[in-house]
């Protein structure tokens, strides 16, 4: 057993034998690519001149007023393409690009990694093609066609339920079958190893910044709290905490309609252990262990698993997680957006929607850390109809 390749008893590379051979040679590059000081100093350059890092922490001093502690918001919806999801497309693309690779693919949910990761390939010039469930392409027509525009194409798929999960087996598939030439860009910290730990250095720059921007201001954090679907804005944001004994890593799942009805996704507040693309996490499995539907008002958090560190903290306590229900989330992006004039993605409104639980319950005055992992103008058309009454558009 490769013991790198596990967080605990999570993790793995439960895939056919005929991929193994790209997950090698994926290792391979990077550990020699990837953390060559050549590839770091492109990388951190193109970070910062084209993405626009680093972000902003900003001090919420209206939201903090409304909830009598001090309130930080670790800005990513400022990034280029409007989310987290730059940070690790454009460094999995510059490393297809130096293994000499000619094209990239990639799953989406909410189409943001697919905009990042088309945005990444019209950059250094890779072809690109992308799987989107049809439901996903419905919900998100708009960022279908932004990744149509920068020059990717865009495959719907219209297996099972027509979203994440059934987009990442068509991106997998479609990446065993031209393992030559392709390189497969995961959105989070999913897969079999390598991705889960590749992802997570990818995206560690948000906490890492957030840590030193934290210094800065001569403040320590009591709460950093962060929305997960597969994990990867969270696990950016923890990773550099996660040796603080005096920092509360809080992840907030997508409850749906509610943990306790069958429409969530709250992967570790219900799932057990099993196995799902290609590592072994806590997936949300029926009693014969049978992938479970799943249930979001938010694309990116629609995901029947989570990424295998994220299982891994859960079980050994180190970070903690619940969910929040659609209707906490709609509340939550309205509050930000009256409150400070910063309209969230639907997704980072569930990591707002927690301090509604949590700042009632404290009893000294805290300071709490909030990842806005993505902005919400892709979100726009889903809130105008939930207001209107319907649940999804
Ligand atoms: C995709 C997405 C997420 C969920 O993905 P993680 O890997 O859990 O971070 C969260 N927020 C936004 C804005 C996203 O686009």
């Amino acid at each position: 057993m490769n013991k790198k390749a596990y967080f605990g008893e999570f993790g793995g590379q439960f895939i056919p034998e005929t991929a193994m051979f790209a997950v090698e040679e994926l290792e391979k590059a990077y550990e020699n690519i990837a953390k060559s000081k050549e590839f770091k100093d492109e990388l951190n350059y193109l970070l910062k001149e084209y993405v626009g890092r680093p972000t902003p922490l900003y001090h919420a001093k209206n939201l903090s007023k409304h909830y009598k502690h001090e309130i930080y918001l670790k800005r990513e919806d400022l990034n280029h393409t409007g989310a987290h999801k730059i940070n690790n497309a454009l460094a999995q693309t510059l490393l297809a690009k130096k293994m000499g690779k000619k094209k990239v693919i990639a799953e989406t949910g909410a189409g943001q990694h697919g905009v990042a990761t088309a945005t990444a390939a019209a950059l250094l010039g890779l072809e690109c093609d992308v799987y989107m469930g049809e439901v996903d392409a419905k919900r998100q027509e708009l960022n279908k066609f932004r990744m149509k525009l920068l020059g990717a194409n865009v495959i719907e798929i219209s297996e099972g339920l027509k979203t994440l999960k059934e987009a990442t087996t068509a991106a997998i598939q479609a990446w065993v079958n031209e393992i030559e030439s392709v390189f497969y860009v995961i959105g989070s910290v999913v897969g079999p190893h390598p991705y889960p730990k590749m992802v997570r250095d990818f995206q560690r720059i948000i906490g890492d910044e957030t840590k030193a921007q934290l210094q800065q201001k001569g403040i320590k954090a009591d709460y950093i709290i962060a929305c997960v679907g597969g994990g990867s804005n969270a696990m950016g944001m923890f990773f550099p905490f996660l040796d603080d004994e005096n920092v509360n890593l809080i992840g907030v799942e997508a409850g749906g309609l509610g943990a306790d009805t069958p429409y969530h996704a709250a992967t570790l507040t219900n799932g057990k252990e099993g196995i799902l693309h290609g590592m072994k996490t806590i997936v949300l499995q029926d009693r014969y262990g049978r992938i479970l539907p799943v249930h979001s008002i938010s694309a990116g958090l629609d995901y029947p698993g989570i990424g295998p560190e994220h299982s891994h903290l859960f079980k050994t306590k180190k970070a903690s997680y619940f969910p929040v229900s659609d209707d906490e989330c709609i509340n939550a992006l309205k509050l930000l957006s009256q409150k400070e004039g910063i309209i969230p993605a639907i997704e980072s409104a569930h990591a707002l929607a927690y301090l509604e639980k949590l700042c009632p319950t404290l009893e000294e005055k805290s300071t709490i850390v909030v990842n806005i992992s993505g902005r919400g103008d892709k979100d726009m058309d889903t809130v105008m109809n939930y207001q209107k009454g319907k649940i999804y558009g």
